[in-house]
């Protein structure tokens, strides 16, 4: 994302925060700034140490604490089969989201596709099974690796 795009990405989560009376702390607005900065989702230590360049010594519980806040307030996702953090797509509107991500080059791609979280939302219905959280992550090769292996 360029500078305007995450400045515009920043002001925006802080509105949603002072609307649901919670604070974007600096090192929650930090953080939150190194995930949009990214162009692939970042790992809680490849954090810490970005964070630690501008900070001095902080602990990983700073940096666990405010990607809490973050995903609680679902700014961010977390990727689960990359243990990764990937800023949200579209933070006015909470929602489930599915990703697609590339085993070469790590590009993920954030979905939201109703249609699935639909359709696990009945199946577990059938099953008197109540879904709460939905983690779908499709893993193989993006365009641009798949057209230079070519
Ligand atoms: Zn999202
Ligand atoms: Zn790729």
């Amino acid at each position: 994302m360029i500078a305007r795009q995450i400045e515009t990405a920043l002001s925006r989560a802080q509105v949603i925060c002072k609307r649901r009376g919670a604070r974007l702390t600096p090192v929650r607005r930090r953080v939150l700034e190194l995930i949009l900065s990214s162009d692939q989702p970042t790992g809680a230590y490849a954090l810490l140490g970005e964070l630690q360049r501008g900070r001095g010594k902080l602990g990983p519980p700073t940096v666990y604490r405010a990607l809490e806040f973050l995903l609680a307030h679902k700014l961010i996702h977390k990727v689960e089969t990359s243990s990764a953090f990937i800023a949200c797509a579209d933070i006015e509107h909470p929602h489930e989201s599915q990703f697609m991500i590339c085993d070469d080059c790590g590009a993920t791609e954030e979905l939201r596709d109703e249609e699935i979280v639909e359709s696990l939302r009945r199946l577990g219905e059938r099953r008197g099974f109540a879904v709460e959280r939905q983690v779908v992550e499709a893993r193989g090769l993006c365009p641009a690796c798949r057209s230079a292996q070519r």
